[in-house]
């Protein structure tokens, strides 16, 4: 919308259409990457930092929205989840590839294929053997950091678990450390 007034704008000074168009296609790009760099690149970490260091704290709310993100899955989550669906017995194609990495299926809506509702409520059918990346959430694995997803409605400042916590009830702690290397001490106090 801002950038369209701007477009005009610059339209209605006589710069002319070709010039018009370029100006509303950098103002369009340069939002894109404006957005992506604070969403992604500061706030998703800095909401990491509150996390691990207890200014902030997580309790899921069960809304169902990370059961609409891409799952990736690593070698223990395929076996798992493969395992799973052979003995269930199911037919539809659980788990699919694209490049040289292994995602959990979605549907047609953007849903997780294992994602249920029981009334209103989102319920994972295969919670017991969940991927690791389920586990994790909000936490984020970026290369050798962490982030969390800042849209998550379950981050609050006055309840819900901390970081520690967190790392112990959804059993990733030494993943974590894996990951990082650096926070080990916040998994040791919680052992
Ligand atoms: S495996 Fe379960 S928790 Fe993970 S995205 Fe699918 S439905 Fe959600």
């Amino acid at each position: 919308m801002g950038g369209a007034a701007i477009g005009l704008a610059v339209y209605l000074l006589n710069f002319g259409l070709a010039t018009s168009l370029a100006a509303l296609v950098s103002v369009f790009v340069l939002t894109r990457v404006l957005v992506y760099a604070y969403f992604e690149r500061y706030l998703a970490f800095k909401v990491f930092d509150d996390f691990a260091s207890g200014r902030v704290r997580h309790e899921c709310v069960a809304c169902g929205a990370s059961c609409h993100l891409r799952v990736n899955l690593g070698k223990d989550d395929i076996e798992r989840i493969l395992k799973y669906a052979k003995e269930k017995g199911l037919e539809e194609t659980v788990i699919e590839k694209s490049g040289s990495k292994f995602w959990l299926k979605r549907k047609s809506g953007g849903a997780c294929v294992f994602l249920t509702y029981s009334g209103n409520l989102p319920r994972c059918s295969i919670y017991s053997i969940r991927p690791m990346a389920c586990r994790l959430f909000p936490l984020i694995p970026q290369g050798s950091r962490l982030k969390v997803d800042p849209f998550c409605p379950g981050i609050r400042r006055d309840q819900g678990h901390t970081f520690k916590e967190h790392l112990v009830t959804q059993e990733v702690g030494s993943y974590v450390r894996r990951v990082t290397g650096k926070i080990q001490s916040a998994e040791t106090a919680s052992a």
